[in-house]
């Protein structure tokens, strides 16, 4: 995405890109337009931050940390309460930003993005309560132990383009509960509605400084972000290429990392599902936010026994799904983020089928305004294919045969990813196998891609670690402090021995 730093489009009302010390700042750099995909035309431009505003930055959420870690837990709580109803009398506003910046479908939007992230707010708000650290205990006869819980310090964010709002709660709300402060590097294609949140903390009573937002490019402002020495933890959401070379980064200094990658979620058919579901759950969870998603369903692995049924009903059900204008709350599926994200994942389906998968529907050569791709059904794909082993992150689902529970897990299993899995079966004892078996941070049994704020979102392998959401989240942002007090007021302690003598 570097390179689309898009020439000055004079016809777009110019923003500041960044919000640093409470208040918007302008970036140092080149001028970026940012573009509706779905119209082609330009939004805002904004000029991109550097390096230097990534220490401005850094700088002041430095200066604003001791204060906001030193609030008790129910000022930070109320603080992110006020921000949660900021966010939901804005609600509209988030949304038609949203759409307008990704390409989504405004229902998704609506339903899913602007909702979801409110409920992730008020959750965090209550959370920020309950920061226990494990109670006091006597492990020694001479001493009381206690654990504290602290705040890390300066927490360094990049997010990606494909939930925009969503992945900036995730990764900047429970920070601020645990008492940390935050610089966010948005991805500079969607950076609008993150600049939103940051201004209506900033009015629902956020100090200056505790959460900045840096728009740039990632080699640019998100490297300087990840090797800067002000930085306590780097958190990243994003592909799994980008992710490593953020932990490089972040090594130049030891600074923590946590990692949410791609994906590559097996969807696992038994032949004792429930197929209408199977096929219904298969369409939706390729599909979600035109198939741009880290959880979404991509490889389906059905039963040789029901395959050819599975295959029809989700090409018939892929059919009827309404690709068009994002705004229209009767489109189920908008653009993808930009031509150039399109005409890849168009490529990789053309490879498929150069080197002999079926092509069931879509993989129609795009064309016209926008950058629309059709819902695409890919059969008969081979398990070194590269449709198969590799993220395509758009609307595309392959299917392949299984031969058995063994078969079906190992497949499910072979890829280096382990984000997301589903299973699909009306057999508790097969349901409670794969769940045990399949690796991945999670696996839904017969559905595919909910998510709830009380419940970890996070990978293994491939897919990075670490968690968002839920308080285990906090682990990222909070550190485990020892206190060990004498108890016996004994001036020479027996321990001293080891040291004086008897
Ligand atoms: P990306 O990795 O290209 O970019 C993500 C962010 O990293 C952007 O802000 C980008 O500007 C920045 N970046 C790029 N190069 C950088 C560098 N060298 N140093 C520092 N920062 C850099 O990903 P994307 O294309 O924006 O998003 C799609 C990817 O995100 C997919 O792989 C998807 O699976 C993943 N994703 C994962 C999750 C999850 O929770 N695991 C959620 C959403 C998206």
């Amino acid at each position: 995405m570097d390179s689309v730093v898009a020439s000055i489009g004079m016809s777009a009302s110019r923003v500041p890109g960044c919000w640093i010390d409470g208040a918007p700042a302008e970036g140092s750099g080149e001028v970026f337009v940012v573009q509706n995909p779905a119209t082609d035309d330009d939004m805002v431009s904004l000029t991109l931050a550097t390096a230097a505003d990534v220490d401005r930055a850094v700088a002041s959420a430095r200066t604003a940390f001791l204060p906001w870690s030193r609030r008790s837990p129910a000022e930070r709580s109320s603080v992110l309460a006020a921000l949660a109803r900021a966010v939901e009398v804005h609600a509209e506003e988030f949304v038609a930003e949203e759409v307008a910046q990704t390409g989504k479908s405004i229902r998704l939007a609506r339903e899913f993005d602007v909702p979801g992230s409110i409920d992730n707010i008020d959750f965090f708000a209550g959370a920020a309560r309950i920061l226990e650290g494990k109670a006091t205990a006597e492990y020694s006869p001479d001493h009381t132990s206690s654990i504290r819980r602290g705040a890390v310090g300066v927490v360094g964010s990049i997010t990606p383009w494909n939930y925009p709002l969503q992945m900036a709660v995730w990764k900047v709300i429970p920070a601020l509960a645990a008492g940390c402060t935050v610089v966010l590097k948005p991805a500079e294609l969607t950076p609008l509605t993150t600049l939103r949140l940051a201004r209506l903390a900033t009015e629902s009573g956020l100090p200056d400084g505790v959460f900045n937002v840096v728009t740039g490019t990632g080699l640019d402002a998100g490297a300087s972000l990840a090797r800067h020495p002000g930085i306590d933890v780097m958190t990243f959401t994003g592909s799994t290429p980008v992710g490593r070379s953020v932990m490089a980064e972040a090594a130049t200094h030891g600074t923590r990392v946590q990692l949410e990658l791609g994906g590559k979620a097996p969807f696992v058919v038994f032949e004792d599902a429930d197929l209408e579901a199977a096929i219904h759950g298969a369409v939706a969870g390729a599909l979600i936010n035109g198939g741009q998603d880290c959880t979404a369903a991509t490889r389906a692995i059905v039963a040789d026994a029901v395959y050819d049924d599975f295959v029809d009903g989700v090409a018939d059900t892929m059919q009827r799904v309404v690709v068009g204008d994002p705004m229209d709350p009767s489109t189920d599926m908008g653009s993808l983020i930009s031509r150039h994200h399109r005409d890849r994942v168009h490529a990789m389906v053309d490879r498929a089928r150069t080197s002999g998968a079926r092509i069931v529907t879509g993989g129609g050569s795009p064309s016209g305004a926008g950058a629309f791709y059709p819902p695409t059904l890919v059969a008969d794909v081979e398990e070194d294919a590269e449709i198969y082993r590799d993220e395509v992150f758009g609307p595309v689902l392959t299917v392949s045969r299984h031969f058995g529970d063994d078969d079906a897990i190992r497949r499910a299993n072979d890829t280096p990813y382990g984000l997301a899995a589903s299973a699909w079966t009306t057999n508790v004892y097969r349901a409670g196998r794969a769940s045990r078996e399949i690796d991945a941070g999670c696996v839904w049994i017969n559905d595919h891609i909910p998510i709830i704020s009380e419940m970890p979102h996070g990978g293994f392998g491939a897919s990075g670690f670490g968690k968002d959401m839920s308080t285990y989240s906090f682990e990222e942002y909070l550190t485990v402090k020892h206190i060990m007090t004498d108890i016996t007021g004994i001036a020479r302690k027996p321990w001293h021995r080891t040291v004086f003598g008897s």
